[in-house]
């Protein structure tokens, strides 16, 4: 059985000539099939590349959220840095702080003890390169390094403050009698016994007999005994080429190799050796010679 046939007629206006086209059923239907069918696979594959573009949006996003992650870890180091460096720089602040009486004199020690004392120069650091540039990770490279730069030139800073405490903690700065009368100062004059002319390597302070006698800055006891002139008489080594020596003592309160503090009590006041009444000599030894005592003590 043959398929039912259509007739299309196509009529042009102006000329009035008439076109006919006759198709089979099947035909008919399968152009409308067609018709009908492309739309909808325009449609899918429209969608398959939206897929597709979804798929490389989400890998964008999967990269830039691990990038801000990391971002934010490098942050977070950062900051513990900068953290840690204040806390430095704020313990430096309270360490440099020295009492004005052993910092004026720390300032009257010879050049030659000051500078044993504080070595060597800081050492200068590395240039510091431009913390701008192209990618987001290298300045935080730049600033990380930046922050370790600056980490090394605090701990020399620290160094410097530290060895300044020491040298600080090591200068005779206070008397080493709370109570006295100077009745001999350092130089020449005649020797109270004999009255012949000699040099004074110390101070005498008199006081009473049993006063106690202080160190005048921290450091370790290096002799305890009698030594002739001085009669019972202690040596106190502070370091930095600093010493001190304490004279004509009726008594000790320490012995030797025991550290001292500043005005710890050492001993006591007597008369023992060569002297006519009970008082302290008191000497300051800078690399073994006696200065003034008067030059360090401010007050
Ligand atoms: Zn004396």
């Amino acid at each position: 059985m043959r398929s039912p046939r259509y007739t299309i007629l196509i009529a042009n206006r102006k000329t009035g000539a008439v076109r006919r086209l006759t198709v089979a059923r099947r035909v008919a239907f399968v152009v409308a099939m067609a018709l009908w069918t492309v739309p909808i696979l325009v449609g899918l594959g429209a969608k398959w590349a939206g897929r597709g573009e979804v798929e490389s949006l989400r890998l964008a996003n999967d990269n830039l959220r691990i990038e801000n992650e990391s971002y934010r870890t490098a942050t977070g180091e950062l900051a513990t840095q900068i953290s840690s460096l204040q806390t430095a720089i704020t313990q430096l602040g309270d360490q440099s702080n020295l009492d004005p009486a052993v910092k004026a004199a720390i300032d009257k020690l010879p050049a030659v003890i000051r500078s044993r004392a504080m070595g060597g120069a800081i050492p200068t650091g590395t240039p510091i390169a431009s913390a701008s540039s192209d990618s987001p990770s290298r300045t935080f490279g730049i600033l990380h390094d930046l922050l370790d730069g600056l980490g090394a030139k605090i701990d020399t800073v620290r160094k410097g403050v530290e060895t300044r405490q020491a040298l600080a903690a090591a200068t005779p700065s206070i008397w080493p009698l709370v109570s006295g009368w100077l009745t001999s100062s350092f130089g020449s004059r005649p020797d109270p016994i004999t009255g012949e002319p000699e040099v004074h390597s110390g101070l005498d302070i008199s006081a009473d007999r049993g006063t106690p006698v202080q160190a005048t800055a921290d450091g370790t006891v290096e002799s305890a005994g009698y030594d002739s002139g001085y009669g019972n008489c202690i040596l106190i080594d502070h370091g930095f080429g600093i010493g001190t020596r304490y004279g004509h003592l009726s008594g000790y309160a320490i012995s030797v190799g025991q550290t001292v503090k500043r005005g710890q009590v050492i001993g006591y006041v007597g008369s023992t050796g060569h002297t006519t009444g009970p008082h302290l000599h008191y000497e300051i030894l800078l690399n073994g010679e006696p200065v003034n005592p008067l030059r360090l003590l401010a007050r």
